[in-house]
């Protein structure tokens, strides 16, 4: 599949003047190192054509390099290019935007097709993971830089190679990019993992108030008064929900954190056995069999989301019995 695809992902890149990458809304490190690198690349191969990565700029990620503003009023039938998003309507910065055809390069599960070439391999560990391929099969050009950022995005969204979806061709990819671009990676970790004081004062909060079933459902419910006490902001229980796997007792685990801009509720869903993206996809959300994230508006369907969960850790226990 990925070799013809990746080919003809770079035949259509090369019939448009104006191609415009973008990424999923509440970006993750994934999203934005894919997005920066594939549109370095193109402007290192093709330096006379007009290439954005657009979206809201999230400023922990800056390191990565910065986005474009969305001049959309000067580009007319672009070629846009999702990355790390099954669908439209999660996609962030599109708005305006007079696109002719649609590219996407994405790992989730989903059977939706939605663009006129599609990578879907829900078996890599990572958008970046797919870009690097993408690139190394075919005559686009990579730099240290666009390596840097690729290997971050790949070690980041297979939480350093635990994840399931780490494969021997993660690795294969990730010692190329090590090898060809003579990467220090050690000393790019801290991009990536450096915390200040206050959030691992914030973890030793939710540490100490995760609510734990007897069916191995862990899960915090996060309200704006304690994000204020901590100084953190609401994407930060993100960041940090992968830090709790490997817990005995936990199957399951869930921060759910109200926004009150936005007044809703943000849930990250996290599993090391039962199937969760079938029930966050029941709540406006959605994701991997193993990673999800749904938006609730009520704390009713809150209440409703968490039962279903701690039910699933139920069935789950029943059935490895
Ligand atoms: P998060 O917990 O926000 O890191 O998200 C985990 C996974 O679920 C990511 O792959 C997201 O793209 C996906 N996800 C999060 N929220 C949603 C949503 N509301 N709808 C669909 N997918 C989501």
């Amino acid at each position: 599949m990925a070799m013809d695809t990746n080919k003809e992902i770079v035949k259509k890149i090369k019939k448009y003047n104006s191609i415009v990458i973008a990424r999923h809304v509440g970006p993750d490190p994934d999203a934005v190192a894919s997005q920066i690198a594939l549109r370095d690349s193109l402007r290192l191969t093709y330096p006379r054509k007009k290439i954005l990565a657009v979206g809201a700029s999230v400023t922990k990620f800056k390191y990565f390099g910065a986005l474009d503003r969305e001049e959309y009023q000067e580009i007319n039938d672009a070629l846009l290019i999702i990355l790390d998003v099954p669908t439209l309507d999660r996609v962030d910065g599109i708005i305006g935007l007079n696109y002719k055809e649609v590219i996407k390069i994405d790992h989730h599960p989903c059977d939706e097709k939605i663009g006129n070439i599609e990578i879907m391999d829900d078996t890599a560990s990572s958008t970046c993971q797919l870009i690097a391929e993408l690139i190394f099969k075919t005559n686009l050009k990579m730099n240290k830089a666009i390596a840097s950022n690729l290997f971050l995005g790949i070690v980041s969204d297979s939480d350093r190679f635990l994840l399931s979806y780490t494969t021997s061709k993660t690795f294969q990819i990730v010692s190329k990019l090590i090898d060809n671009y003579d990467l220090d990676f050690t000393n790019l970790y801290p991009k990536l993992y450096e915390r200040p004081m206050n959030e691992i004062r914030f973890y030793g909060y939710i540490a100490e108030h995760l609510t734990l079933t007897e069916n191995g459902f862990a899960y915090v419910k996060i309200t704006p008064e304690i994000l204020k006490e901590y100084d953190v902001d609401n994407a930060t229980p993100s960041n940090m929900i992968n830090d709790f796997n490997y817990i005995k007792e936990v199957f399951v685990w869930t921060f759910v954190t109200y926004d009150d801009k936005n007044e809703i509720y943000k849930v990250n869903i996290r599993s090391r056995g039962p199937v969760i993206n079938m029930i966050a996809e029941q709540y406006n959300g959605g994701g991997h069999k193993f990673a999800s994230g749904a938006r609730c508006k009520t704390e009713a369907e809150i209440d409703a989301l968490l039962k279903d969960l701690d039910l699933e850790c139920k069935k789950y226990n029943e059935n490895k019995k």
